[in-house]
């Protein structure tokens, strides 16, 4: 019934790049079969699932949102569809993105526009738009994101959906097609807190073929949510007082007030928090990320992957084939970059902004010595009109204003629906914890919700 919902949806929303429907019922056969003789299932076994297209999927195409991955079956599976598909879920699809999760409207993508599922004229966000969407018009029931600068975050604040993006390491990597790996984190994008939860259980954990990969126990999610705060603890908020600046949407500003009066309705103390570096994430974002893409795609070279230009001479082939291949946002990237790290600018901006990265951090560690959890809104406005920002580079670069310190510091974030504006648009509440306190991001958007 999924796979018929998908279908008859897709032609108005185009959330997903490839649908997978043979396999995904092969799949759903084998669950049953395996129901049917008695064995014990995970709380995952046959849910339907859709997953970002920069993950790769062994003998399924992976396109990245690029025409220069237009041909790419990646011959290897990524841990987290792995490990997946050994709890039983079942893959629908890979869902439509920006181009190499580069974008906040999912504009970029090389194939198609996906439409918010709450006005069809609007973007979903982005990059994980594809993945928003189809989960806000239950296409699938969760899915997976990749989150750099607020790509899991942001288009489940438009989609009126959760999204989590994990501390650094929590969720190996080993299988996303990297854009800037000191940032890149996958994680779920669901209807519920408890389905979020269920889904970071099964996809979280130490993997040795991800270098950077935690070696920590996990904890039972599941078990921290209850259905109001525990008064006890007395859970401490901090509400950062920096992100209800000049450019905030007055209907978000007043959504997000309402919900941290609910916050302290629930049993938690309220304080007013100072991140006073928080304003310099988006620059310092703006020269680490493209940094690290500039060197990652540096192996999209015509050879190893995908498309290859018409060409017999080695060099040429390179340049035309990276010509043909990369859309105008990568490209511009991949300038942005390589000048950021060309000698004689490397001191002055790369390095500037790894010191800048950790003042950011600095700040987020005092913060965290006087509260559990912080929070703000998770965009300064809601989804915005298709067309409306592609033209204005850094108006799109500032939706991602409030979501990208917290991925500059390594820590976990997750977005969860607080109301809707005047046009019946969702808007986003972002609450942020320390490293590897997942458990207490989702205790509070539980009981929030
Ligand atoms: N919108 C931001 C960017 O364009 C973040 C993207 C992401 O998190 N992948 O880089």
């Amino acid at each position: 019934s999924y796979l018929e919902r998908l279908q008859a949806l897709e032609p108005q929303l185009h959330s997903f790049l490839a649908v997978t429907a043979d396999k995904a019922l092969t799949q759903a056969h084998q669950v049953d079969a395996r129901i049917a003789a008695g064995e014990a299932i995970s709380p995952l076994a046959g849910i339907p699932i859709g997953l970002k297209d920069n993950l790769c999927t062994q003998g399924v195409r992976t396109t990245c949102g690029s025409k220069i991955l237009q041909n790419f079956v990646p011959p290897y599976e990524s841990t987290v569809t792995q490990r997946l598909a050994a709890a039983g879920a079942i893959c629908l699809g890979k869902t439509n993105l920006d181009e190499f999760a580069m974008g906040s409207s999912t504009e970029n993508s090389a194939y198609q526009l996906t439409a918010n599922p709450w006005d069809l004229a609007r973007v979903p966000g982005g990059s994980s738009g594809g993945s928003a969407a189809a989960v806000a018009a239950e296409q699938c029931v969760v899915a997976l994101g990749s989150d750099t600068g607020g790509s899991i975050r942001q288009p489940a604040a438009f989609c009126g959906v959760v999204g989590l993006k994990p501390t650094y390491g929590l969720v190996s990597r080993y299988g996303l097609v990297a854009y800037a790996s000191s940032l890149d984190q996958i994680g779920p994008l669901s209807r519920t807190v408890e389905d979020s939860a269920i889904l970071l259980q099964a996809i979280a954990g130490y993997d040795p073929k991800d270098s950077t990969s935690l070696k920590v126990e996990i904890p039972d999610y599941v078990k921290a949510l209850k259905p109001t705060l525990d008064r006890r603890s007395r859970r401490r908020i901090g509400v950062i007082k920096e992100t209800f600046g000049s450019g905030l949407d007055p209907v978000v500003e007043a959504a997000v007030k309402q919900a941290i009066e609910q916050l302290q309705e629930l049993g938690a103390e309220i304080q007013v928090i100072s991140c006073p570096q928080f304003r310099y994430g988006l620059p310092t974002y703006y020269i680490i990320a493209p940094s690290e893409a500039s060197s990652n795609l540096a192996r999209y070279d015509g050879v190893k992957y995908g498309l290859r230009a018409d060409d017999t001479n080695l060099l040429s082939m390179y340049t035309k084939t990276r010509a043909e291949g990369f859309g105008s946002e990568v490209k511009r990237r991949i300038m942005i970059g390589t000048y950021a790290l060309s000698a004689g600018y490397y001191d002055a901006y790369y390095l500037k902004a790894q010191k800048v990265r950790t003042l950011i951090k600095q700040d987020f560690e005092k913060a965290f010595s006087q509260v559990d959890v912080l929070v703000c809104p998770t965009t300064p406005t809601t989804a915005f009109k298709a067309g409306e920002k592609t033209d204005d580079p850094l108006s799109m670069y500032l939706s991602d204003l409030m979501t990208i310190p917290v991925n500059l510091a390594g820590l976990p974030g997750l977005s969860l629906p607080c109301g809707f504006d005047a046009q019946g648009l969702p808007i986003g509440l972002q609450l942020i914890s320390n490293v590897l306190r997942e458990d207490l991001l989702f205790e509070v958007a539980y009981a929030y919700e």
